[in-house]
């Protein structure tokens, strides 16, 4: 199981620097990128398609989009589409980032509409769950996992083939506040993730990656990503300059 390092840009980098940072991976990454590593940038919407194309056919590097609508067309004033972001060359999408659940105000049932309409309609999905500082210290770890991922898990078309969903433990209180969850707060959590996920999908689960969010950075990414049931790193800040993300991807 190849495991994935992605980049969320959020609301960072016009066109032309999205391309400029492509290019500068490319040029590190395309003849050194490990057989055992999948690269997945997600850039904003308005330079998505730039930088699929800026990266070109043989690239290593793949896309998606930050966000999506679950609805074919019509009248959604701002959205997007499964097919919009197909047609722009990105195959993955995010979604339930916890800068939406949180600043949008998006609810559990819309993630899980989000997460079932575009893997129906042919995108790759990285569905994002996470507790804030709180409802860990009340001890509700378990269960907002729980009922986040259950409720984004809801409606799943099938057959769906395990390496196209995969989830991404995010801890609320460690994204971009430069706090690392310890080790044992990502063991703990992937695990409960690992057995979450036997129980709503079954026995392709341990084909479902899980991938750890919240300040990783060059310095850390290594001894992450060789803990158990760590299956790839999704990386916000540290993901912005090449150099620092190529470092992640190749630790
Ligand atoms: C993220 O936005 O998904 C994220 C993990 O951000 P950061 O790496 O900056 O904490």
């Amino acid at each position: 199981m190849k495991k994935i390092i992605a980049a969320n840009w959020k609301m960072n980098k016009n066109s032309k620097e999205a391309q400029e940072t492509i290019q500068e991976l490319s040029n590190i990454l395309n003849n050194t990128l490990p057989e055992d590593r999948e690269v997945i940038i997600f850039p904003s919407f308005i330079s998505l398609e730039a930088s699929v194309q800026c990266a070109g056919k043989q690239s290593v590097l793949q896309f998606g989009a930050q966000d999506v609508y679950p609805a074919k067309d019509g009248a959604f004033t701002g959205e997007i589409s499964p097919s919009m972001i197909l047609d722009a060359g990105a195959k993955w999408v995010l979604t339930g980032h916890s800068e939406r659940r949180h600043i949008i105000k998006e609810e559990n049932t819309l993630v899980g509409q989000k997460t079932s309409f575009a893997l129906a309609g042919g995108l790759n999905v990285i569905a994002c769950i996470g507790e804030t500082l709180e409802q860990r210290e009340a001890g509700r770890l378990y269960d907002v996992l729980s009922e986040q991922l259950s409720q984004t898990l809801a409606k799943l078309p099938t057959p769906l083939s395990p390496e196209r969903l995969v989830i991404a433990y995010e801890p609320v209180w460690a994204i971009g506040t430069g706090k690392t969850a310890g080790t044992e707060d990502i063991v703990e959590a992937h695990a409960i993730i690992r057995e979450l996920l036997k129980d709503i999908i079954g026995t392709s689960v341990f084909q479902t990656r899980i991938l750890y969010g919240g300040s990783v950075k060059p310095e850390n990414a290594n001894a992450i990503l060789g803990l158990k049931n760590v299956d790839g790193l999704l990386v916000g800040g540290a993901s912005l300059k090449a150099d620092s993300f190529a470092k992640i991807i190749l630790a």
